[in-house]
């Protein structure tokens, strides 16, 4: 953990990592980190040995939303101790970095970085490694697609022109990249009024849904703009660890992507 991390040449696949699954979006804030958290603990509650590396370099969500703190231990100097919450395996940049603090890396000290996240921390045997990645089609990306070995791939997109936008470019760099997409998710889909029961499209209507007929990919699920969504990811212990809709929701897009 000392110093600065050197990129290293080595491949990035832990050797217990059955299969990695990344989680990308075209743009921050449509709710990747809130999916990649909730597939993670839904994927755990069924069962599976789960892994999430948030690999968010610049905006570090895992872990405020997993609920872990503190510096992970690494008691011979080399390995990396993960954290563990609500039965899954947690690696955050944001663990090795103070919170309130810009990360300012260029590219090689971002990749090195990577590297020790997939290579020097202590991941065990795990069925999955869900990915948490950063927005947009930038380095991390790149290298991830073409060192570690990616299972598949998961968009996640608001019905936002805008965002859609952004996602088929994301979609467009897997492609180029040959990994696998397994489909998309549209969040923040709509929302149902508690007082008047009505559902609203606030970001536009079935603008995901279309897109995924349009390529040919599969939609994994339409989630709504939920306040217990937003809640449980602020307070640490992610919806999919409860009861209800949306934990149902969350464990119906886990069930078809590890089968
Ligand atoms: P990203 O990783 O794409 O930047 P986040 O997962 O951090 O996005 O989500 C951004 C904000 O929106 C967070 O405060 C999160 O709690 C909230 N959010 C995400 N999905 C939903 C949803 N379906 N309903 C309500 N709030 C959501």
């Amino acid at each position: 953990l000392g110093g600065h991390p050197k990129p290293q040449s080595a491949p990035m696949k832990p050797s217990g990592v059955k299969r990695i699954l990344a989680v990308g979006s075209g743009k921050g804030g449509v709710g990747k980190s809130t999916v990649s958290a909730n597939l993670a603990v839904a994927l755990a509650r069924q069962g599976r040995k789960v892994g999430l590396l948030d690999a968010d370099i610049y905006g570090p969500s895992q872990p405020r939303m997993m609920g872990v703190s503190g510096r992970p231990a690494s008691p011979d100097g080399t390995t990396i101790e993960p954290l563990h919450a609500h039965g899954v395996t947690v690696m955050s940049i944001g663990l090795m970095v103070e919170e309130r603090k810009a990360v300012v890396w260029r590219g090689p000290m971002l990749m090195g970085a990577l590297q020790q996240m997939l290579g020097q921390v202590n991941w065990g045997e795990l069925d999955v490694l869900i990915v948490d990645l950063p927005p947009g089609t930038g380095d991390v990306q790149l290298t991830l697609c073409t060192k570690a070995e990616l299972s598949g791939a998961i968009v996640v997109s608001t019905p936002q022109d805008v965002a859609l936008l952004d996602a088929r470019k994301a979609l467009d760099l897997f492609d180029t990249l040959k990994t696998p997409v397994l489909g998309l998710i549209e969040n923040m889909s709509f929302f149902t009024c508690p007082d008047c029961g009505g559902t609203h499209h606030i970001f536009g209507n079935g603008g995901v849904a279309a897109e995924a007929k349009d390529l040919g990919l599969p939609l994994l699920g339409a989630l709504p703009i939920d306040l217990e969504t937003r809640l449980a990811g602020d307070s640490g212990t992610p919806i999919a660890a409860g009861e209800g809709v949306m934990a149902e929701a969350y464990a119906r897009i886990a069930k078809g992507l590890v089968e």
